[in-house]
């Protein structure tokens, strides 16, 4: 029997590859890697400021994965985009005022925040230590 594929080649394909980068979203592997320390955590939580990656409500303690350009982390993934310059600029500066502006109140309100970047989520060991010390800071 000869199964019926509803989707064209090229439709197959993008979606395949829509698959394959979610999976390997820094996002993702941070979830993955937490959830395997035993840590369980809420996505995206609406009532928290900033809608942090990941929430710890017992702990009072979030995760944000942060995207280098987006977030203008400042390293060497960064890059500067050399096209549309007064477009990108006001946007990427708004994000990063905007990030400061979430950090700054959530620690005034007894949150723990963590911000790992794009370009720290290779690191796995590193990466582990640093949220196993995060987690277990008082
Ligand atoms: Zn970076």
């Amino acid at each position: 029997m000869v199964r019926y594929d509803p989707l064209t080649p090229a439709e197959r394909s993008e979606r395949m590859s829509r698959i394959r980068n979610a999976d390997t979203k820094p996002e993702m592997i941070v979830r993955r890697l937490v959830h395997g320390m035993g840590y369980r955590y809420r996505l995206h939580a609406r009532n928290i400021p900033g809608n942090p990656d990941l929430a710890f409500r017992p702990r009072n303690k979030v995760i944000f994965v942060h995207g280098c350009f987006w977030h203008q982390h400042g390293c060497r993934q960064y890059r500067q985009p050399r096209t549309k310059h007064s477009f990108w600029e006001p946007k990427l500066a708004r994000n990063k005022a905007r990030d400061a502006e979430v950090i700054r109140e959530l620690r005034g309100r007894g949150w723990g925040v963590l911000v790992i970047w794009e370009c720290q989520v290779g690191k796995e060991a590193a990466l582990r230590r640093r949220i196993k010390r995060f987690m277990e800071r008082k």
